[in-house]
């Protein structure tokens, strides 16, 4: 009997932290912005209004991303926890030696200069 009532508390406190992660993930209020491609695409070079899920790939933190404060002339996005630079509109990691990771998808909003 001891050990039944374990398990289910083992049960409901795994409901409670997976209850916790989702709403936590859910809450990360998405990022958008209006940049061109910068990571190694073959995209048009135009402007592009995307949105991403604010959560860095690299370092686990929600709501680090910012746009753009190096100031880069196509627009990117940075994690102010870590430091990775992410290309806007295509989300890849921007590093050295090639993507680590990429960052999730909201939605793509428009593509300002092309009909399609
Ligand atoms: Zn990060």
């Amino acid at each position: 009997m001891k050990l039944h009532e374990h398990k289910f508390f083992i049960g409901i406190s795994l409901i409670f932290v997976i209850s916790l992660f989702c709403i936590a993930t859910i809450s990360a209020s998405p990022i958008t912005v209006t940049a061109k491609p910068s990571a190694v695409n073959d995209l048009p070079y135009v402007d592009y209004t995307v949105t991403w899920k604010n959560h860095c790939p690299l370092c686990g933190h929600d709501e680090t991303l910012t746009f753009n404060p190096k100031s880069t002339y196509e627009g990117e996005l940075t994690c102010s926890y870590c430091d990775a630079d992410y290309c806007a509109v295509t989300g890849k990691d921007k590093y050295g030696k090639g993507p680590r990771s990429r960052l999730l998808l909201f939605k793509y909003q428009n593509y300002s200069n092309n009909g399609t």
